[in-house]
């Protein structure tokens, strides 16, 4: 089982490399159900490469029933004006949740396990869950964005103190 890199381990804050085209193969599709089974084990709705370690645009989201999708090397091409605010947890943040304001919908350019290029019209908790986890790929984290912290705030306190107290 893959393990989940957890806050404040540095690989969160580094910004994932592309996956080229000559690495759409087995190991890459391996890397996903890996990753899918690691977020179904921990309840998670989405995970992205960091979390486990690996510092690659690759994210799966959890569709239900074991079920995932996959998105390769993700663009966020269009973000509407018009915002929501849901609250967000993290596989790498456990106990700690926040309200963050985002965009209610997203258009997204990826390509799938095979390398093809797909398009998507996202909106709603689904347009979230994206955009939360291309945030992984970038280094940012829900807590970066969060207008409040909803519960866990000491949890946190205690680990910010950790980075720096050094
Ligand atoms: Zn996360």
């Amino acid at each position: 089982m893959l393990k989940i890199a957890k806050y404040p381990e540095p690989i969160l804050r580094k910004t994932a490399k592309a996956i080229a085209d000559s690495d759409f193969n087995a190991e890459l599709k391996s890397l996903a159900e890996q990753m899918a089974k690691a977020m179904y084990q921990d309840d998670g709705i989405g995970l992205a490469g960091p979390q486990v370690n690996k510092s690659l645009r690759i994210i799966v989201i959890g569709l239900g029933y074991g079920k995932y999708k996959t998105y390769v090397n993700p663009e966020i091409t269009y973000s509407s004006k018009d915002k929501m605010s849901v609250e967000e947890g993290c596989l790498s943040l456990p106990k700690i949740f926040g309200y963050v304001v985002r965009p209610k919908k997203v258009h997204v350019k990826y390509q799938d396990l095979d390398g093809n290029i797909n398009k998507e019209k996202l909106k709603g908790i689904d347009a979230v869950v994206l955009q939360h986890e291309v945030d992984h790929l970038n280094g940012i984290l829900f807590i970066d964005r969060a207008k409040k912290i909803s519960q866990g705030q000491e949890i946190l306190d205690a680990l910010k103190k950790k980075i720096n107290g050094k």
